[in-house]
């Protein structure tokens, strides 16, 4: 099946839920089992079955379900938000002495989370991008996670999956991909060789902003060796699930991450439609950027879909249909950018993106407002620079009003 198709018939048991053609609503605590016997094998996790929402959900398992045959995994874990998936994903697999290899261009919560974990002993190093040399040259004996955004925002960079994946195993370290810019609908990182791939689903996934949701999906393919991962040990047993089992039966069920059963039912309604949608935003972006592209008024456009920009070659080897709906543009200066973002009329001003709407926001003072100059410069962030999140409106539409935007330039005071 192809995706829209896999999107709308992947594998739901109606008969489970009287023939409904949703995943209905547990919005139960607990599930009770008539004996002792019974609930023993569910918590021994030797038969199936849902004991409390906190550890698994009908609902939520219906929604992890969907997004693991849309990544190509062999499970997912969903969890309260994308922060709470990048968290588990990764503190699952280290402990204090450990390292982080990470591109510097990810995503400004990442960045702080990551800030967060040294109080846990576990350190970041920063690579400008990752690549096989970046990679090769910054490995060392701590190094158990290599982590990357598939697009880096707002810088817009695209990773070479395959070429990270490959030369983090090479040193036999996991891969973990956040593609919650790309969405499986561009690029499933699993299939280029990545080992764990996580998304904020409170983005494209959801679609319309209204609820905050994470998900993580394992591949099953890495094999962890106990001497590097001795965390790992007790879970060996469990083969291509062991990173999942210890997900679920430590840290994601002991840290009460896990995600509404009303949240995620919102958040498989709007998987439903993230084919349709994404390729609307993709057409849209690409208009619009090459639009924004000959505004003289325009310092820089950024989009992977411009055959200027440096990311086209890989973007369009590695992505399936389209560059995704972020863009970014550079004004000169904080004032002409500032301008332009107030007479703006039809983006809505958010810090969030991947909404049916288009959004707008000033990185530099307001998501990246906490971050030095020098983190700043690394993840892209420039005063002059305006984020667009592009919506799913007529695209003359927008034009129109930044065609009008950029007028004002200068004749403000
Ligand atoms: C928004 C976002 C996150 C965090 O997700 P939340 O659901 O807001 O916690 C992580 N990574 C990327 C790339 C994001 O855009």
């Amino acid at each position: 099946m192809k995706f829209n198709t896999r999107l709308l018939h992947g594998k739901l048991n109606h008969e489970e839920y009287h023939q409904a053609t949703l995943p209905p609503i547990f919005q139960s605590n607990a599930f009770e089992h008539s004996s002792a016997e019974k609930l023993e094998k569910i918590f021994q996790n030797k038969a199936p079955g849902f004991s409390y929402s906190r550890i698994n959900n009908p609902t939520v398992d219906a929604f992890e379900k969907r997004v693991t045959l849309l990544e190509g995994g062999i499970g997912s874990v969903a969890c309260a938000s994308g922060m709470a998936a990048i968290f588990n994903a990764i503190v699952n697999i280290l402990e204090a002495g450990d390292e982080i290899l990470s591109s510097a261009t990810v995503f400004g919560g990442t960045i702080g989370l990551f800030q967060d974990l040294k109080a846990l002993g576990i350190r970041i190093t920063y690579l400008e991008h990752l690549s096989k040399e970046t990679i090769d040259a910054h490995v060392n004996e701590h190094t158990k996670v290599i982590f990357g955004e598939v697009i880096g925002n707002p810088k817009l960079d695209v990773l070479n999956i395959k070429e990270v994946a490959d030369a983090a195993h090479e040193h036999g370290i996991v891969c973990i991909i956040d593609n919650t810019a790309a969405t499986s609908f561009l690029v499933q990182p699993l299939s280029l060789g990545a080992d764990i791939v996580i998304q904020s689903s409170s983005k494209y996934i959801n679609g319309s902003s209204n609820s905050i949701g994470g998900i993580i999906t394992d591949s099953g393919k890495f094999s962890w060796d106990i001497k590097k991962y001795p965390q790992m040990k007790p879970f060996k047993k469990m083969g291509p699930y062991a990173f999942l089992a210890k997900l679920r039966n430590t840290l994601f069920r002991n840290t009460g991450a896990c995600l509404s059963p009303t949240n995620a039912f919102l958040n498989y309604i709007g998987l439903e439609t993230l084919g349709v949608r994404m390729q609307k935003i993709c057409e849209n972006a690409l208009v619009l950027a090459e639009w924004l592209n000959n505004q003289k008024e325009i310092k820089k456009v950024q989009y992977p879909g411009l055959a200027d920009n440096p990311w086209h070659q890989i973007a369009k080897q590695q992505f399936q249909h389209g560059y995704g709906g972020l863009v970014t543009i550079r004004l000169g200066t904080k004032e002409a950018a500032f301008t332009v973002f107030d007479a703006l009329k039809i983006p809505l001003k958010v810090s969030n993106i991947g909404d049916t709407k288009t959004l707008v926001i000033h990185p530099s003072s307001t998501i990246y407002a906490h971050s030095t100059e020098e983190e700043k410069i690394s993840a892209g962030v420039y005063d002059d620079l305006i984020r667009i999140s592009v919506g799913l409106e007529d695209v003359e539409d927008l034009i129109e009003d930044f065609a009008q935007a950029l007028q004002q330039i200068g004749k403000e005071n």
